[in-house]
């Protein structure tokens, strides 16, 4: 039974990039007392999401068990409960079991996918793919799809048509991943899915709108050799049962629809009070901490974030880790009494599959793309995964002293 006496309580709420980051760099200091929830009890690989969809890996390939994570240090508890609410006067989160306080609160919980106000029916064929579940659903959708494809020549002279709905990292990613899926399985099993269509939105003039140009350029070469039909210039203007109306006039029937064109605060947050950006992110100061309460760090992409120039980070993974870090210094800084740390946010590059052993990656001066480009983004996702899969594998001895 091991027995401490803590100085001070940190909640991390949200166990992902940002979230795991700062709790391991918190559990440095034995004085903490470090609770980490999430209502999941594993930490989802939302970047090896594109394969998860594309039937490229299994769900068990991208996740991590964050008990048994968690079960590797002393000082950290893990709760598997869904937050609720967070009341700031009383420094208190309300759980859907029980409840939390704290002394300092990082708030890591990522975002969720935003959807278009429709029909309440078209929930019923679309989805995100920020979520483990999500990502299986759409693959088991598809799978199922093309399994009536194979059984009946009838159902695949039948034209399928999937709207992407935003051309951003994750929507080019689900497009390119999942077009290339279904060439790979038409090439493998005659005549079955040359009808199945993917059409991505894209409301600017090209895909990966403010990337650097020949990203972009190699993005939409890429995307035209594997016949992914990208529309440009336009939004989703209203979505009817199985048709979508773009603000251009066009019509677009859809069997499916998935979401990726926007993303908004975990719904918990939205009573929460603090300054928030038009997309829903909270504002933060340099050191990242909510610029009215300072007991308060937020990472990750519930934070709007900028770079030392002052602009506006992409929700990443990367920044993500990066700025679950930094606020984890800093409330080590608080409690040692040491000057905190400005915020020096940056993003190193950035790596983007394109279906199969394809992938382009911008370094800033230095762009790659091909299979080289694939085989560093897979080498960037296992140098993340492993140490995190081995220190579960660690933990897992120690998984009794752990609260689930
Ligand atoms: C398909 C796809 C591909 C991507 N590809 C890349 C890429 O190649 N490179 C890259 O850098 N970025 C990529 N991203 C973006 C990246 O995944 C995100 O920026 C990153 O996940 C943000 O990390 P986070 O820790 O802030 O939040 P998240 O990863 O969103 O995690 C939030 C956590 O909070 C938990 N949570 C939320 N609400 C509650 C609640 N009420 N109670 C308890 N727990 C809660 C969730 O369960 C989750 O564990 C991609 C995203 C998608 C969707």
């Amino acid at each position: 039974m091991r027995q401490h006496l803590f100085d001070h309580h940190v909640v991390i709420l949200g166990g992902s990039y940002a979230g795991i980051a700062a709790m391991r760099r918190l559990s440095k200091n034995p004085k903490l007392k470090i609770t980490l929830i999430d209502q999941h009890p594993y930490h989802y690989l939302q970047t090896e999401g594109y394969e998860l969809i594309s039937s490229n890996t299994s769900f068990e390939e991208t996740i991590v068990s964050l008990p048994s994570l968690c079960a590797n240090y002393d000082n950290v508890t893990f709760k598997h409960r869904k937050v609720l609410s967070v009341e700031l006067a009383n420094k208190r989160i309300l759980l859907n079991d029980g409840e939390e306080s704290y002394d300092t609160l990082v708030l890591a919980l990522g975002s969720v996918t935003k959807r278009f106000e429709c029909d309440s029916n078209v929930y019923n064929y679309s989805l995100g793919a920020k979520s483990l579940r999500g990502s299986l659903k759409l693959n088991q959708f598809f799978q199922d799809e093309l399994y009536k494809r194979l059984e009946s020549d009838k159902k695949a002279k039948e034209n399928f048509n999937i709207i992407v709905g935003g051309a951003g990292l994750s929507g080019v990613e689900i497009a390119a991943g999942m077009q290339h899926f279904f060439n790979h399985y038409y090439r493998s099993n005659a005549l079955s899915c040359a009808t199945l269509h993917i059409h991505l939105i894209a409301s600017r003039d090209t895909v990966l709108n403010g990337m650097n140009e020949r990203i972009i350029r190699i993005t939409t070469k890429r995307l035209e050799k594997l016949r992914v039909k990208v529309h440009t210039n336009c939004r989703i203007a209203s979505i009817y049962k199985h048709e979508t109306l773009l603000n251009n006039g066009e019509k677009i029937p859809f069997d499916f629809m998935i979401f990726a064109g926007g993303t908004m605060p975990a719904p918990c947050l939205e009573t929460l009070g603090l300054k928030h950006t038009k997309r829903g992110q909270f504002v933060v100061d340099r050191y990242l901490r909510a610029t009215e309460n300072n007991s308060i760090y937020i990472v990750g992409d519930t934070a709007a974030l900028s770079d030392k120039k002052g602009n506006p980070l992409p929700p990443t993974a990367q920044i993500a880790i990066q700025s679950g870090t930094l606020a984890a210094e800093n409330i080590l800084c608080t409690q040692t009494k040491k000057s905190l740390k400005k915020s020096n946010l940056k993003l190193q590059g950035i790596a983007i599959a394109l279906g199969g052993r394809y992938a382009v990656i911008d370094f800033g001066t230095l762009h790659i793309d091909g299979y080289s480009a694939y085989l560093v983004k897979k080498i960037i996702e296992r140098l993340y995964k492993w140490p995190l899969w081995w220190l579960a594998y660690r933990g897992f001895k120690n998984i009794d002293s752990c609260e689930i």
